[in-house]
């Protein structure tokens, strides 16, 4: 069994045994709102947020970007599970920034096994073979930090299928201190009706 597998087991193991009453918990949200953040590994939505289980939704991608299956997750969140207020959360040197759709196209039709990143950028170094599908798919790249932030929170406000009163927050998270950031223009364009 691999190292991460057995040390995943281990402290599942360890915090099942001290679950007590997290047996209890309901289903939908307590605190009634959802975060929308990236899946950067130094973020911790649990943490930065104050989460405890049962408290939020959580969605996380690439980016944090408001993807169509964002957006699932989203209107699932407030129609059936009465969430009620929504953050979109992006943050200081997110890895979406270093690449673009044709850069990721290219080192994928190169080959499949993880590029390097120099100086100028990610270049492959796998064997190959690769494939071409990357070229199909919109990868969601971010070009201005809090323009992404605005960009997602007025594609979640204007989808017709997510209601005027949920009040959308705009945030960067600063991955230097910690710190969440306002967006004003992302706030202006989320607010409730
Ligand atoms: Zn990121």
């Amino acid at each position: 069994m691999s190292t991460v597998l057995n040390d995943v087991l281990a402290a599942n193991a360890a915090y099942a045994d001290a679950f007590g009453a997290k047996a209890d918990l309901a289903l939908p949200p307590a605190r009634r709102f959802a975060i929308l953040t990236c899946m950067d590994a130094r973020l911790d939505p649990a943490k930065y947020a104050g989460l405890s289980e049962g408290d939020a939704h959580v969605i996380r991608n690439a980016g944090g970007r408001a993807s169509d299956d964002a957006i699932r997750s989203l209107v699932i969140s407030y129609k059936l599970l009465g969430t009620a207020e929504w953050f979109v959360i992006h943050h200081t040197d997110c890895g979406m920034e270093f690449f673009t759709d044709e850069v990721i196209s290219g080192l994928l039709a190169n080959s499949l096994e993880t590029a390097a990143l120099g100086p100028d950028g990610f270049y492959d170094v796998g064997t190959g073979p690769g494939s071409s599908e990357g070229a199909t798919i919109d990868w969601l790249c971010i070009t201005d930090q809090t323009g992404s932030v605005v960009d997602d929170v007025r594609r979640i406000r204007e989808h017709p299928l997510v209601p005027a009163g949920i009040p959308i927050h705009g945030f960067l998270y600063d991955v230097r201190s910690g710190r969440l950031i306002e967006v004003p223009e992302a706030n202006r364009v989320g607010k409730a009706a």
